[in-house]
């Protein structure tokens, strides 16, 4: 048996350990990808009937098993209960969705340029499809790309975070129980070595995670030639107009930045205010955060987070800047912080270019929508932003002129529809989107078919 083995510990209880596994290494993750491999076949082989229906029994058992998927996630990745069950309906939800595709179109058919026949476009899937996740979305983030992977025809292997192989070992037995076929889905736990021999060997890698690990991971895969998406870090933006309700626009951005402690990729990590809306935004901003209580933004993921974070802060404080409210550790188990607003920060600092991942942002005044799009648009990390106004005009040029990947008008930054595509822009993703259409798209390849009649013997 392998000598390294890898644990998970409840983030709000460290002394609880949630789960534990032997470090496979990467001998037995290209064993894996071989038996996906020779699986895949008859995957596919089982048709859009058979596949559509296998998709639909993975739902129902998610489904079945909600509240104790719900619980998991709570104990091993600290998500809020709330927030936990979302996840977990959205799981569902994604499954349900993607046992519609295998009946979805798979081509085109097209004149010849001259003479009779037909021309056909048919996508066809590669392979084994290795999928690398985080931990902060353990069954969303795996299933919105193992579903539309499946549906079109692949086998997956799928690389968890370490920090949620409970969950994920969770997912892959209730797949396994729903039916389908030895080998056509296998959680594999494991961390950078099997990360890294997973991309070595799959047809086609998808990757979600931090920017450093995915730059990496869509490096090997372009050098071996294979089609490559990731989702990266964010650092997102809300941009608030001085004709805002600014009660309800709080209220937003409190839940972005401080909901499941800042820990989504779409999290607001930047609050832009346009010249009016400074004061009235700081101050209820300020209050709404204060309010914001343990069950709605629960721990960070582990110490390290935690001190990385307040330490930033004390940095910034040092160098001049204002705390507004939090920068504090409450007294308490886990790893707790209080929701932070910080404003002044000088400008070399690392809260205004480095992901933290916790329930922090830092205010920022403009003077106008220019000064506010060149803000939110200063930095290469452009996942999601979101846009506070009342003025239809204002909204549209924001919608236009924000680098991001999605843009949400009155809505808070996070916040993903599991049927449409998913992605950041420039630095925050790499490739095709996921979700949706996009999704079967990018599991796919294109090839041509030329029918042409035999004629006469
Ligand atoms: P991470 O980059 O540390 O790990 C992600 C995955 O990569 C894990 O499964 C890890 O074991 C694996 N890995 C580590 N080193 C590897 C290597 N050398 N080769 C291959 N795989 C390797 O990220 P995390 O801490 O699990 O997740 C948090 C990050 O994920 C944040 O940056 C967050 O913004 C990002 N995220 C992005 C999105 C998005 O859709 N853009 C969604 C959720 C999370």
């Amino acid at each position: 048996m392998p000598a390294v083995t890898i644990r998970s510990y409840n983030p709000a209880d460290p002394a609880d350990l949630v789960a534990e596994a032997p470090r496979p290494g990467a001998e037995a993750v290209l064993a894996t990808v071989d038996r996906a491999r020779t699986a895949q076949a008859g995957w596919l082989a089982a048709g859009a009937g058979g596949r559509s229906a296998a998709l639909t029994r993975i739902a129902e058992a998610i489904e079945t098993h909600a509240e104790e998927l719900a619980e998991l996630v709570v104990r091993e990745v600290g998500k809020p209960i709330a927030e936990a069950r979302g996840e977990v309906a959205r799981t569902v939800a994604i499954w349900r969705y993607n046992a519609q595709a295998p009946f979805e179109a798979s081509g085109e058919v097209h004149e010849t340029a001259a003479g009779p026949g037909l021309l056909l476009t048919r996508r066809r899937p590669y392979g084994v499809a290795g999928l690398i996740t985080p931990w902060n979305f353990p069954l969303a983030i795996p299933s919105w790309k193992a579903a539309p992977a499946l549906a079109v025809g692949n086998a997956v292997v799928l690389k968890p975070s370490s920090e949620a192989i409970g969950v994920a070992r969770r997912l892959g037995e209730l797949i396994a129980g729903a039916g389908l076929p030895a080998d056509v889905l296998t959680v594999l736990p494991g961390g950078a070595a099997e990360g890294t021999a997973l991309v070595g060997a799959a047809d086609v890698v998808s990757f979600t995670g931090s920017t450093g690990v995915g730059r990496q991971v869509v490096r090997t895969a372009t050098e071996r030639g294979i089609p490559v998406q990731a989702e990266l870090g964010g650092l997102n933006a809300a941009v608030v107009l001085p004709d805002a309700d600014f009660d309800q626009a709080a209220a937003h951005l409190a839940g972005a930045i401080a909901g499941y402690a800042g820990q989504k990729c779409t999290a607001t990590s930047r609050v832009v205010a346009v010249g009016a809306a400074y004061e009235p935004l700081r101050e209820a901003l300020v209050k709404a955060l204060a309010a914001v209580d343990g069950t709605a933004c629960g721990p960070v993921i582990n110490e390290a987070t935690r001190d990385g974070i307040t330490a930033a802060v004390d940095s910034a404080r040092e160098a001049g800047a204002e705390v507004l409210t939090g920068g504090t550790v409450p007294e308490r188990d886990g790893w707790w912080l209080a929701p932070t607003l910080v404003t002044g920060v000088p400008a070399e600092h690392p809260l205004h270019r480095e992901e933290f991942f916790g329930p922090i942002a830092v205010l920022y005044a403009a003077a106008g929508l220019d000064e506010a799009v060149a803000i939110a648009n200063d930095t290469p990390y452009t996942l999601s932003a979101s846009v506070h106004t009342r003025n239809l005009d204002a909204a549209l040029t924001a919608a236009d002129r924000l680098d991001a990947g999605m843009i949400r008008v009155n809505a808070p930054s996070s916040g993903v529809d599991f049927h449409l595509p998913f992605g950041g822009a420039k630095g925050a993703g790499h490739g095709a989107r996921e979700q949706g259409r996009a999704a079967l798209d990018f599991y796919t390849q294109s090839r041509t078919i030329s029918l042409l009649p035999a004629g006469d013997a």
